[in-house]
């Protein structure tokens, strides 16, 4: 099978990582997207907002109506950051069967050199790099081309949804309502949860 991995901090989920699985499912006759959370995201300086078992659970609501979608708990079980690099290793050792697509945004795509050994992520999946905002095409392209001249990366120019969990816990936080901002069951979901949103670094995510 053809699948697509969306990884994230998932700070929580919203509806433009749906759309983007859900945009790039289509595109590349994907069979299923599974969706991984990061149990300690390497690339942020402080620890998420939420705990991992709430970030995870909110993503399990999110994907439940999906037949296509699925949510995987594996970097909450390893110790230590959770690199993409052994993630896919994980993914391939466990189903050698399958094709893997690992799908980023731009931001991710275009800071890719910092990541724990990143020469070796685009020969465990394929990379597919989806759009947000204005899509510098040319500028990724050729960043692709320096990084990985061997490799054929993948560009998906996915609908343009400017929500950000930055923005999420900001209203989260002043009492506001995200309603329509994330899938229903996780803005039920978010009224239960002991939301603490302090302190929160800027930031876009
Ligand atoms: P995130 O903020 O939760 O977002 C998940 C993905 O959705 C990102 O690729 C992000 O793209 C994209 N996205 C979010 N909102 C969007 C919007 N409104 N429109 C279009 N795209 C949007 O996840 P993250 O913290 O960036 O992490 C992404 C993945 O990279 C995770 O699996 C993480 O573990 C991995 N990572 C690994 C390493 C490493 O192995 N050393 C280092 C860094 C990251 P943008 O990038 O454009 O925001």
């Amino acid at each position: 099978m053809r699948i697509g991995l969306l990884g994230g901090t998932f700070d929580p989920i919203h509806l433009a990582h749906l759309r983007i699985a859900e945009e790039v499912r289509e595109e590349l006759a994907l069979s299923e997207v599974w969706f991984i959370p990061a149990g300690v995201p390497p690339h942020k300086r402080a620890e998420p907002h939420l705990p991992f078992e709430e970030r995870l659970r909110l993503v399990e609501l999110a994907v439940k109506d999906h037949p296509a979608f699925r949510a995987l708990d594996l970097e909450g079980r390893r110790p230590g950051p959770s690199y993409t690099v052994d993630t896919l290793k994980e993914l391939r050792q466990r189903h050698p069967q399958h094709e893997f697509f690992f799908i980023l945004g731009l931001d991710a795509f275009l800071e890719i050199e910092t990541w724990y050994q990143y020469p070796r992520i685009p020969e465990l999946a394929r990379l597919v790099v989806v759009s947000r905002g204005e899509f510098p095409l040319e500028k990724a392209r050729i960043r692709a081309r320096e990084l990985f001249p061997e490799k054929e990366i993948l560009f998906l120019s996915v609908t343009r949804l400017d929500i950000s969990s930055t923005d999420i816990r900001r209203r989260l936080k002043a009492g506001l309502s995200v309603r329509y901002l994330v899938p229903e069951p996780v803005f039920e979901a978010l009224k239960n949860f002991r939301v603490i949103i302090e302190n929160d670094a800027p930031g876009r995510d």
